[in-house]
């Protein structure tokens, strides 16, 4: 192998402090990568992969033009990647040897800020966890485009861990390198997440003062593992870092993460859009970072009632108070995303535009705060009491930047005259030289006689006077010196001319320089601000989201909920918030909910299509809403405050996750069964449909009985278990209520509305009857229900069923091939005809000399895919076979 060149030498040193990221090497005016990094770079980007050498000793290299890389990091960011970023830190030209570099950043894909690579409307966040000995888990949360740091402790099991990383809609987790390698693997199966390392916890005098308020050694030590990596990667000022707040993970209302999915509260379960989710119908926000703080709302409502009676009592002035409302509101569309903005002056790359954006918003204060004076002086107080004022800095800004600055802040063309008196004169100077200049080609063509004369100015020869060839011979001899022959004229210069040139260039150098440091400094002067200007744009996102809570429930006629210290769930014409928005107007059927003593849990029965799990659907958006303090669809609404919210509401997409959606459909069962306390609430729809019949009635009994008995958790059920309604006259704590449905000239309508009791009929054939079904069928169906119905009264109902019976029932229920003793028997079922139908199949077709058309018929039933069969689908079948075998 040929001896490396001293600048690959220099490349695999960097390199090798480096091995989780791409090296982005800077050679000129290109990002180069070499060895993997290209290979893979070149497959990721679909960029060609070249390579550098010869024969055995090529290596494999690609690059990125410097000017466009930001396009091809992002891609790599979003990918979960990070980059290294390694700049030339000396001037090439005057280098001795390989010039120097250094990585002076590495992006990753928690701590980029850039514009392109983050959400206007949501939290950035990286997050971190820290394991004690004690086995709690320190975990933080930390946004460096705002600045915002906080932290908590969570216990030992995986799940908190990765509810807190969902709801945080973390991309990036940094652990130490002893971290528990099981929970991690939990981790990475359940989230698409970047994992990075970090084995420094120890404290960081600099960002000292972030940490005072945390009382307790471990959110410290979490947070400084954190700090740590940050200043690792950074490489730059951090002091737009927030003081590091607690918030403990137990005061908001849990919600796990499939649950949220489950109630679309960020984004729809199919094509992940804000549209079609809560939020998309709460956000009437009219700034970022209301936007930003309304989601972490949603993602987190309170337990705590005096907070959200404070926030209702908000929307509730607002609501009052309609033009001094909306007057707010357009005040507020002038503010710019202040956290953002601080983010950057931090960050020290903060330019004039976003200065003067600062300068605005910070103007529009006064005036909003006179508006909720008017409103309510104690809202105001509220909102600002203890706030700077931001004088100073308003006159600063106005003094010394123009009204529209350029993007650059190294060309010049920032700053105000008669801010600075010594970039006065060099202005003046290169005015006057300039406007010399212009009077210079009136006179010249006088002088001359030549009307074409004129002067120019171009980077390499400065300034001069051109001449057309037709008109050299008529210039005076030895007036102008030549310096340049074009084909058709000729360019001349002067002394004076040059003199002049030099004046105006060198003013406008220094310009420039000045220029520049001026802005520098006044950029430095903005730093002192940050830690108030957060406090302000924290006040600021709250008064937008809650302005936007009054406008919604103005135009939606939301009402403002109760909380009963009585636990009980009573909602007058309650409305599916989303689902009313999206159907024609008025079409909506509103419904009511009562859970109380002898009363809190429901089985709701109806038809598919019905609305069942509307129903439940809209009941969890109303819990959610409440305790964000937001008004709620319902004419009236009384709700205790809710400590959790599980959802099984059903879906297909778990099986990309390679689970069944069956045995999904039992793990969240697991978890709400195992998880919920008295005061939360359950929601289960269609529990034990994706097993056989009497497996499902089976399971969903027991959980009913479990839930009753045990958890005692307000629960919504919903089957389309009919038999399951007699439940009732057993579980004194359980009504039946179901979702009406009528005809109309053959067509199956839907009520939508939900009625006391149980309903009259089994659906299936039901809606048979309504497609014309052959009467035969339909009749014989009903013969051989009331046989079934029959049949299923010797399921035991077990009013105080013993968990551990519960537990041990289930398991051997669904251990089917286990021949079961007498008692089980009886459990089971009296009448096994379906759970063996394969079976005495099987022997039906030893035995007895089936005819072809019979024979063929068996092996369509043994393929059916009974799972994913409507009961109407179920009726046609048994209609053809019937019809094939007359
Ligand atoms: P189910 O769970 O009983 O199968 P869904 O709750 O999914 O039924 O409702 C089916 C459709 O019926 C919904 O998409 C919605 O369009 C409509 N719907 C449900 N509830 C109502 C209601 N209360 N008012 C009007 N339309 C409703």
């Amino acid at each position: 192998m040929a001896e490396q060149t001293p600048m690959m030498k220099q490349y695999l040193e960097i390199k090798a402090k480096h091995q989780d990221a791409f090296l982005f090497f800077r050679l000129g005016d290109f990002y180069e990568l070499f060895h993997e990094d290209a290979i893979k770079a070149a497959q990721e980007l679909e960029i060609t992969l070249t390579g550098r050498g010869k024969g055995e000793d090529r290596i494999p290299m690609c690059g990125v033009p410097h000017h466009s890389a930001d396009s091809y990091m992002t891609r790599l960011i979003e990918k979960g990647y990070k980059i290294a970023i390694c700049e030339q830190v000396e001037d090439p030209a005057v280098a001795k040897g390989v010039v120097k570099r250094e990585v002076v950043r590495i992006l990753t894909p928690g701590t980029v800020v850039e514009k392109g690579m983050i959400q206007e409307k949501e939290n950035h966040f990286i997050t971190s966890i820290t394991q004690f000995p004690d086995q709690t888990i320190g975990f933080i949360r930390t946004d460096l485009s705002t600045g915002e740091n906080e932290v908590t402790l969570l216990g030992d099991d995986p799940q908190e861990i990765i509810q807190e990383l969902t709801s945080s809609k973390a991309r990036e987790l940094v652990v130490s390198a002893d971290f528990s390698s099981d929970k991690l693997t939990k981790i990475k199966e359940a989230l698409t997440i970047t994992i990075s390392y970090e084995e420094d916890e120890s404290e960081l005098t600099e960002y000292k003062h972030l940490v005072h308020s945390l009382e307790q050694k471990k959110l410290q030590t979490t947070f400084w593992r954190m700090c740590q990596y940050l200043v690792r990667t950074q490489k730059r000022s951090l002091n737009h870092l927030q003081a590091v707040h607690y918030y403990p993970a137990n005061s908001y209302l849990k919600i796990d993460r499939h649950s949220k999915r489950n109630l679309e509260l960020t984004e729809t379960l199919r094509d992940k859009k804000k549209q079609g989710a809560l939020i998309g119908v709460l956000d009437q926000t009219v700034t970022a970072m209301g936007g930003r703080m309304l989601k972490k709302w949603v993602e987190q409502p309170l337990l705590n009632q005096t907070i959200i009676e404070q926030r209702l009592d908000t929307v509730h002035v607002f609501i009052k108070h309609y033009f001094e409302r909306e007057e707010l509101r357009d005040e507020l569309k002038q503010v710019y995303d202040l956290e953002r903005l601080v983010g950057r002056i931090a960050y020290g790359n903060v330019n004039a535009r976003e200065l003067i954006q600062l300068k605005r918003s910070l103007m529009k204060i006064p005036v909003v705060q006179a508006l909720l004076k008017e409103m309510d002086a104690e809202l105001e107080a509220h909102f600002f009491k203890g706030h700077t004022t931001y004088e100073s800095l308003i006159e600063k800004l106005e003094a010394s930047i123009i009204e529209d600055p350029p993007v650059s802040v190294k060309d010049g063309g920032i700053i105000k005259s008669g801010f600075h008196q010594e970039l006065d004169i060099y202005r003046d100077a290169s005015v006057n030289g300039k406007r010399w200049i212009a009077e210079l080609e009136q006179k010249e063509r006088q002088v001359t006689g030549i009307k074409t004369l004129k002067v120019g100015y171009n980077k390499v020869f400065g300034y001069y006077i051109e001449v057309t060839k037709a008109n050299v011979a008529s210039l005076p001899e030895g007036r102008y010196e030549r310096k340049q022959t074009l084909t058709n004229a000729e360019r001349y210069i002067t002394p004076e001319l040059k003199e002049k040139e030099a004046m105006i260039l060198g003013a406008e150098e220094k310009m420039v320089e000045l220029e520049y440091q001026l802005f520098s400094s006044i950029r430095e002067e903005a730093k002192q601000y940050v830690e108030p200007i957060q406090k302000l744009a924290k006040s600021i996102s709250e008064l937008d989201v809650l302005l936007g809570f009054a406008t919604i429930a103005e135009n939606k006629h939301y009402i403002r909920p109760l909380f009963s210290s009585k636990k009980h769930v009573s909602i007058i014409g309650g409305r599916h918030p989303v689902v009313e928005t999206v159907i024609p107007k008025g079409d909506y059927v509103a419904n009511d909910v009562k859970l109380e003593t002898e009363r809190e849990m429901l089985l709701i029965t109806g038809p598919n299509m019905a609305g069942k799990s509307t129903y439940m659907r809209q009941l969890a958006l109303i819990v959610v809403m409440a305790q964000i303090g937001c008004y709620v669809p319902a004419e009236e609404a009384e709700l205790p405050i809710f400590d959790q919210i599980f959802t099984r509401i059903g879906a297909a997409d778990d099986l990309a996750s390679g689970q069944s959606t069956f045995m999904v459909e039992m793990l969240e069962t697991q978890y709400a069964l195992t998880k919920a306390t008295q005061n939360s609430l359950i929601l289960l729809d269609e529990i034990g449909r994706g097993t056989s019949t009497y497996d499902g009635i089976a399971l969903a009994q027991a959980i009913i009985e479990y839930i009753h008995d045990e958890v005692k958790a307000k629960t919504l059920f919903s089957t389309h278990y009919h038999e399951l309604t007699s439940l009732s006259d057993h579980l004194k704590n359980l009504q039946n209520v179901h979702v009406s449905a009528t005809e109309d000239q053959g067509h199956v309508v839907f009520l939508h509305k939900v009625i006391e009791g149980q309903a009259d009929r089994s659906y299936g054939i039901y809606v048979a009857e309504l497609a014309q079904m052959p009467r035969p069928v339909t009749e014989r169906a009903e013969k051989l229900l009331v046989e079934l119905e029959q049949g299923m009264k010797h399921i035991p109902v077990a009013a105080t069923v013993e968990p551990d019976q519960i537990a041990s029932d289930i398991e051997k229920i669904s251990r089917p091939k286990t021949k079961p003793s007498n008692d089980e028997v009886e459990f089971i079922h009296e009448e096994p005809e379906q759970l063996s139908l394969f079976k005495e199949m099987d022997v039906l077709e030893e035995r007895s000399p089936l005819s072809k058309k019979e024979k063929q018929l068996v092996k369509k039933i043994k393929e059916l895919d009974i799972l994913h069969l409507t009961p109407f689908e179920a009726m046609q079948k048994v209609y053809e076979w019937q019809k094939s075998l007359k």
